[in-house]
Order: structure tokens, then sequence, then C-alpha cells
């Protein structure tokens, strides 16, 4: 099967980049380019940026965690056949260097993260710092960048060049566009450390199903006590033994909420929860945008409910 893909995409690359030699331009827009965001919060950032040049595609669509998702063939064929694919980088999907391997060192791929540092695997305490549920594809650095709107900021000018370099005649229209774009995320910065500031400073405290609040944490000022899945991928599941360190931590730490990310299994909270008291909160949305009718359809709402979601919890 996998020697299928590999040819399929070998065809459709070099159509593509034979394609590429002559490129055309029209002045209303670029119909041509075909952007494709590999998760729904980077399609909404992309479109954000393309503005009314492009329509940008998605592949994972919303509601479906990134970390389990692997490409069926007709998701392969969508790769192939855009121009440019718009991925987060640092380890967040592991499946893609097997998929567009034959891609690296062209500009088809814009990796949103490009030159952000990764933050040091090894923390201080809790179930973080253990090596088990590290196997399979887990990422071993944390990819979740983007739960900082700061770092943002890179993501919004990896992506404007790589449109710019597939689309010169858009450059005026894409840096117009990441700068508005760019002030909105400086604003909602502001605004959750505002409502942050509402949590005694003593209560910020997360636990949270998986290894996705560190930069998030960073930034606003919260220590993480624990995960009750101890690996930057929701993939991985504790030991027995590390449930009873994670109970004794949220106990010690007078610990009042555990967040789940939506889709998240919830058994393992409410037990805990069960056992210390702290209450179980599971409507966070990271690592997708709902539908437009939900209450995170871009990714300056999901932020913002977050924020609140946590605040109203701890405060
Ligand atoms: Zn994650």
């Amino acid at each position: 099967m996998k020697i299928n893909y590999f040819l399929l995409l070998l065809v459709v690359i070099f159509l593509t980049s034979a394609c590429a030699t002559t490129p055309i331009h029209t002045d209303t827009g670029n119909t041509k380019i075909k952007v494709l965001a590999v998760e729904s919060f980077l399609g909404d950032i992309t479109q954000n940026i393309a503005g009314s040049r492009i329509v940008v595609d998605l592949l994972i669509p919303p509601g479906v965690d990134p970390h389990e998702f692997e490409p069926a063939p007709a998701d392969i064929a969508k790769i192939s056949d855009s121009t440019l694919i718009v991925v987060n980088g640092g380890g967040l999907e592991p499946w893609l260097d097997k998929t567009i391997a034959l891609d690296a060192g062209q500009q088809k791929v814009i990796i949103a993260s490009n030159g952000l540092v990764p933050r040091n695997e090894q923390k201080t305490g809790g179930l973080v710092a253990t090596k088990s549920g590290q196997k399979g594809s887990n990422p071993t650095t944390d990819p979740h960048f983007w739960l900082d709107p700061n770092l943002v900021i890179t993501y919004v000018e990896n992506i404007r060049d790589g449109l710019i370099a597939v689309d010169p005649t858009g450059k005026e229209e894409y840096s117009h566009n990441a700068e508005n774009y760019i002030i909105q995320l400086q604003e909602l910065d502001r605004w959750i450390n505002d409502q942050v500031s509402d949590i005694p400073t003593g209560r910020r405290l997360l636990v949270t199903n998986h290894e996705s609040f560190g930069y998030f944490a960073d930034r606003y000022g919260f220590k993480i006590i624990g995960t009750i899945v101890p690996s930057f991928s929701s993939l991985a599941a504790p030991s027995a033994y590390q449930l009873a360190q994670l109970i004794e931590l949220i106990r010690s730490n007078n610990v009042k909420a555990i967040f789940l990310e939506t889709g998240a299994n919830p058994i393992l909270a409410r037990q805990i929860a069960s056992e210390t008291g702290a209450k179980v909160i599971e409507d966070l949305y990271t690592h997708s945008l709902t539908p437009s009718t939900g209450p995170a359809s871009t990714y300056i709402e999901m932020m913002r409910f977050d924020t609140l979601t946590i605040v109203n919890a701890l405060k």
C-alpha cells in the first residue's frame, strides 16, 4: 500500500513541479494555488493571512485529534494535489515525514513553528518527567507552541513568507494581512494576561490529560502539577503507579480542577476526581477548532474560550 502512495506522490510532485515552471498569475488572486493546512487552527491562521486571494483547505477536519490522525488514501491525494501544505511541525505530525519526505527543502511545505525552540523536555515534579509512556511515534519535544499566542507570531511570519514564495504578486496583501493578524494576537495575549490575573498566583495549577499546556503555562505563570497521560502525545497511557502519584500530587497541592481536551476519555479523570475532590472540566479546545456554530470556530475564539474556562474553574 505505502509503495503505491509513494509512487502516486512522485508522479504528482513531478507534475506540480513541472507546472511550477510556468506560473499563472491573475490580477484578482490566484486560484491555481492550492493551500492545504493540516490542522484546523492552522487553517484559520493561514486564511487570515491569505485573505481573499486564496481559499485555504483543511486536511484534518474539526473535532479530530491530530495526534491520532493517519492519512487515508484520499488525504494523501489531497496532499499531493496541493501547491503548499501548512504543518505545525515539532513532532505533531509524525506521519508527515513518511508521506512527504520527498519534498524536503522545497517550498511546498511550510513548517509554521520553524525557528521556535521547544521548551525543555525535562520538567520538574509530577509525572511529566517520567520516561514511561514514550513509545511508538510520540514526540520527544513539545509541539504545542500555538497555545501561546506570542509564539503564533512566528507561525504567521512563516506562513506569510510561504505564501509570498508561491504567489509573489500577493506580497502586499499577505504582508498587510499578517501585520493585522499579529496585532490581534498581541491583543489576545494582553487579554489572556488580564483574565489570568483574576486567579490568585497559588491557584494557578494545571492538571491536564496530556502535556499540551506547557507553553501556555510558561507564558501566563501557571505551574503544571501533572498530566494523566505522561506524554506530549494524547496516545500514551499511564501506569497504576503513575496515577497514584498524580492523585497524591493533586491532594498535596490542593488542585481545584482537572482539565480535559474535548474528545479525551474522561474515565480516569473522573476516577481521580472522586478520590481528590477536584472537579473535571471536559471541554477545552486545544488541537482542533469547532465547526462555525461552536464556541471555538477560530484560533482566537478557541484561546479566549479556554482561558475563560480555566479562569472560571480556578479563581
Ligand atoms: Zn497534544
